[in-house]
C-alpha cells in the first residue's frame, strides 16, 4: 500500500446525503457530489450503513467510515477493467506515437506552459457499469494528452460534456482538468486510439495495434446498451470489435452517418455521430441541434424497458 491519505485524492461521505471529494491535500476544498455517483473508476463498490468503499483506477483506494472524521486508505484489489487501464497507460507499442506524444508534452503549447502534460496513453473514463458508451477517435495533442482525461481541455470536450450534462449524463458541462470532480452518470468514454496522433490522423497499423484494448473493454463491460460512435473511424473501429468478440454483424454492414441507428448483435444499439471536431463544428457540419439529437436518441433508447426473453423450457 502506498502513501498516507493526506496526499491522496479520496472521496468521503458526511454520512447523510453527500459525498465529498477531499482533493489532493488534507485541507483541500470539499466538492459535494451526488451520493450515488460514480466517478473516473472511483465507483461506489459497497454502501453498507457504516462504510462506503471507493475504488480508483490508479493509486490506493479508500474505505470511508461515515462516523470517522478522516478517510482511511486501504488496499483494494483492482478490477480487471481497472488493471486494463493501468496497462494502457503504460503502453509503448506504437513507434511513431510514443515519441510524438512525449515530444508534445515536453515542448507544450505556449498558453499551457505551466501545465505538467500527461503525455501518456489515455485511460477510458466514467462509470464502469455504464449503459451508455461513447467511442471517440483519439486524444488531442494539447487536450487529452495534456490533461490526462478523455475529451478534457479542448473544444471537442466542451461539446461532449456540455451535451452529456444537458441530457443528465454528466455532473458538469465543463471539463478542463482530470481532478475537477466531474462525474459521469451511466456513461463511459473510450476511444479507438489512446495516444494523440500527429494531425489527428492515426495510421491503420496504429489503429490495429490499439484495437485489443477496446475489444477487452467491451468484453468487460456487459452493461453497455447504447454506443455513440463519434466520427467514422470510431464507428468502423467499433464494428471491427464484433468478430473478435464472437458477435455477428448484419449484411450489408452498418454504414456511418449522422444519427444512423443500428440494433446489433449482443443487444447493443449503435448510433453514429459526426465528431465534434472544430473542423465540423466551425463549418456548421455539426450543429448543437444535431449533436443534441444523438443524445436525445441515446436517452430515449436507454429509457425503454428491456425486453426479457421468455424461458423456452
Ligand atoms: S496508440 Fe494504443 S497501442 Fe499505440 S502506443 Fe498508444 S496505447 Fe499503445
Amino acid at each position: 500500500m502506498s502513501g498516507g491519505w493526506a496526499n491522496t485524492s479520496c472521496l468521503f461521505t458526511d454520512g447523510v446525503d453527500q459525498i465529498f471529494d477531499y482533493g489532493n491535500v488534507a485541507n483541500g476544498p470539499l466538492i459535494p457530489l451526488p451520493r450515488k455517483s460514480r466517478n473516473d473508476g472511483r465507483a461506489l463498490a459497497g454502501t453498507s450503513p457504516e462504510y462506503i468503499t471507493l475504488l480508483r483506477p490508479t493509486g490506493p483506494s479508500c474505505i470511508v467510515s461515515a462516523s470517522h472524521p478522516k478517510p482511511r486508505i486501504v488496499e483494494i484489489p483492482m478490477t480487471e477493467l481497472e488493471q486494463l487501464q493501468e496497462t494502457i497507460i503504460a503502453c509503448t507499442k506504437c513507434p511513431r506515437l510514443v515519441p510524438y506524444r512525449e515530444e508534445v508534452a515536453r515542448t507544450k503549447r505556449r498558453m499551457y506552459m505551466d501545465w505538467d502534460y500527461w503525455g501518456k496513453p489515455l485511460p477510458a473514463y466514467g462509470d464502469h457499469q455504464a449503459r451508455l458508451l461513447l467511442v471517440g477517435l483519439a486524444p488531442a495533442a494539447h487536450g487529452g494528452n495534456r490533461t490526462g482525461r478523455m475529451f478534457t481541455g479542448d473544444r471537442s470536450g466542451d461539446w461532449v460534456y456540455g451535451t452529456l450534462y444537458k441530457f443528465g449524463f454528466s455532473s458538469s458541462p465543463d471539463s478542463q482538468r482530470r481532478d475537477d470532480g466531474l462525474v459521469l452518470y451511466d456513461t463511459f468514454i473510450t476511444a479507438a486510439l489512446r495516444c494523440a496522433p500527429p494531425a489527428n490522423k492515426p495510421l491503420k497499423e496504429e489503429r490495429l495495434e490499439c484495437l485489443p484494448y477496446l475489444i477487452r473493454e467491451l468484453e468487460l463491460m456487459d452493461t453497455v446498451r447504447v454506443v455513440v460512435a463519434l466520427g467514422k473511424i470510431a464507428f468502423d473501429t467499433y464494428l471491427t470489435t464484433f468478430a473478435p468478440r464472437g458477435l455477428a454483424l448484419p449484411k450489408p454492414l452498418p454504414k456511418f452517418g449522422h444519427l444512423v441507428t443500428y440494433a446489433l448483435d449482443g443487444g447493443v444499439t449503435l448510433i453514429g455521430s459526426y465528431h465534434p471536431s472544430q473542423q465540423n463544428t466551425q463549418t456548421g457540419r455539426l450543429t448543437h441541434e444535431m449533436f443534441d439529437a444523438v443524445f436525445a436518441k441515446a436517452k430515449e433508447l436507454l429509457d425503454q424497458p428491456v425486453a426479457i426473453k421468455a424461458d423456452s423450457n
